[in-house]
């Protein structure tokens, strides 16, 4: 069984000293739970402070982005060598990433490939813009992102891969629990048709799109959604627990 993840995005938001704040009232706030893996991205400046604050418990940390070369020059980048030994994860492909610095699906084919190589966990973003979703379009455009991310890399359940609407994307317009499960059927098909159904049936699939502790349920009692991908709502500590909280008890119940 796929073990739930709730990850928090923190984009860029707080200072060095709200985040650490941030994380010490998440931490305070949380009740042990096996049942969800939880997953903090602040900016790249808190990630070492963070990491301190998170050292004894099961949270996990993760990037919001990353370059696709060891290292060299490029001024202002973060190469998966650094982040090797301080994250588990990295967000890949995220839409503003993709919409505001012009990230193709090639780049973030390279970026998978690199965070791989050294032993990170991706998160592969993926989804479609309003335009595209009202012309009926959504399934093209997915399918084109996974296969097009997903390109000659090898078979591995290390990847996530989260569905993430751009519409939905704090616009405080979610998705339906319906729509999500759908589009989050139809990429599990497509990881199976790439990699096999074995890996396909092991690889977390989230949602991400104004998640709130208002709409969580609907998201996680879909079958093929293992969690959220959750932006505004985790700059909060206790609507993110509240999250959190949420997806432990439903995923208990299956
Ligand atoms: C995100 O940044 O990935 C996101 C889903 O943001 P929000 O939850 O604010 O819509």
């Amino acid at each position: 069984m796929r073990k739930a993840l709730i990850a928090g995005n923190w984009k860029m938001n707080t200072t060095p000293d709200e985040a650490k704040n941030l994380v010490r009232v998440i931490l305070n706030e949380l009740n042990n739970s096996d049942d969800v893996e939880i997953l903090l991205c602040p900016p790249y400046i808190s990630l070492l402070s963070v990491k301190e604050l998170l050292r004894g418990t099961s949270v996990k940390l993760g990037a919001q982005n990353m370059y696709f070369v060891d290292k060299g020059a490029y001024t202002g980048e973060i190469s998966p060598l650094m982040l090797s030994d301080l994250c588990d994860f990295v967000i890949l492909g995220h839409s503003e990433r993709r919409q505001y610095f012009f990230e193709t699906d090639e780049m973030v084919n390279k970026k998978l490939k690199k965070a791989l190589e050294y032993g990170l966990k991706p998160i592969l973003c993926v989804g479609e813009n309003l335009k595209t979703n009202e012309a009926g379009k959504t399934k093209e455009v997915v399918t084109a992102q996974v296969t097009a991310g997903l390109t000659g890399i090898k078979p591995t359940k290390e990847l996530v891969i989260a569905y993430e609407p751009i519409w939905a994307i704090g616009t405080g317009k979610a998705a339906t629990g319906r729509q999500a499960g759908a589009t989050i059927g139809l990429i599990r098909s497509i990881v199976s048709g790439l990699w096999g159904g074995g890996t396909a049936e092991a690889v977390r699939v989230l949602y991400g799109g104004s998640v709130t502790g208002s709409n969580i349920t609907e998201f996680i009692t879909e079958p093929d959604v293992d969690g959220a991908l959750v932006g505004g709502a985790s700059l909060k500590a206790s609507e993110f627990v509240n999250i959190i909280n949420q997806t432990a008890k439903l995923k208990q119940a299956l």
